[in-house]
């Protein structure tokens, strides 16, 4: 026989795996490991991967470092600006490396990026927000997005769903889709004015769910519920793993999403 909390710790060994090469700690969700087409990574703390907070050179380095371990070339990486909105960018060849060197590089207003380019890593930086990891097996197209409130709100998630449809012919049944770390419904504590813009849906009647609610948003675009996976770990609860905006307070750093084509 086997008890309801070893069939619970063999769901959780499904939804996330740690890997740690050279002293760093990094998520891999086997959902995307498995179909062996991408080139992907949640960083945990302490490397600050962001920009904005600690001195450029050492975020430079930071990323050198990751990137290394990860196999992928640092100048390569390509990043929104981040705005808390839901543009999302087409990125092709040509915008590859945009954000690698600097905040002031990245693609202006956007907050989701989608990509059928091989080898060209795309990247959000996060401490609570929600990083969305798209992958569609059957057309080889990738793509992340940015959802903290403003972003769910805006429907960031779905935005990235339209646009792979659009650009790719992607059908939304096709798409795997991974939750990252962010802040969970244990501890998102938000005010009144927040709940009521969600109509009061996603919560307890003090903090919000955004992972229900990206969830919702994935579903109403076509996602088969079996292919979304949470990874339901909360960057609040794990101090000594994970930045926290809401923990720590603002500066802190940022872990890295990285999703990339394989050649
Ligand atoms: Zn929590």
């Amino acid at each position: 026989m086997v008890n309801a909390l070893e069939v619970e710790e063999e769901m959780e060994a499904e939804k996330i795996s740690w890997k740690e090469r050279e002293g760093i700690r990094y998520l891999v969700f086997p959902q995307l490991e498995g179909t062996g087409l991408v080139v992907h990574a949640f960083t945990s703390r302490p490397p600050d991967l962001g920009f904005g907070r600690r001195p450029r050179e050492e975020i430079l380095k930071n990323r050198r470092q990751v990137c290394h371990i990860l196999g992928v070339n640092f100048l390569c990486l390509t990043a929104g600006e981040q705005v808390h909105q839901a543009e999302v960018s087409t990125v092709g060849r040509e915008d590859e490396g945009r954000g690698a060197l600097s905040q002031e590089g990245a693609i202006p207003k956007v907050d989701g990026s989608v990509s059928n380019v091989s080898a060209v890593p795309l990247v959000l930086f996060t401490a609570d927000c929600v990083p969305l990891f798209f992958l569609d097996p059957v057309k080889r197209a990738i793509g992340l997005a940015h959802a903290g409130w403003r972003g769910t709100l805006a429907n960031a998630a779905g935005k990235v769903v339209s646009q792979m449809k659009t650009a790719y012919g992607t059908r939304p049944e096709d798409l795997l889709v991974t939750l990252g770390p962010s802040i969970g419904p244990c501890c998102y504590q938000v005010g009144e004015e927040v709940l009521s813009l969600f109509h009061h849906r996603f919560s307890d009647g003090r903090r919000l769910n955004l992972w229900e609610a990206n969830r919702e948003e994935l579903l109403s675009e076509g996602v088969k519920d079996e292919n979304i996976v949470n990874s339901e770990i909360c960057t609040s609860c794990h101090s000594d793993i994970f930045f926290s905006e809401r923990r720590d307070g603002s500066p802190t750093g940022r872990m890295m999403a990285l999703l990339m084509l394989r050649s």
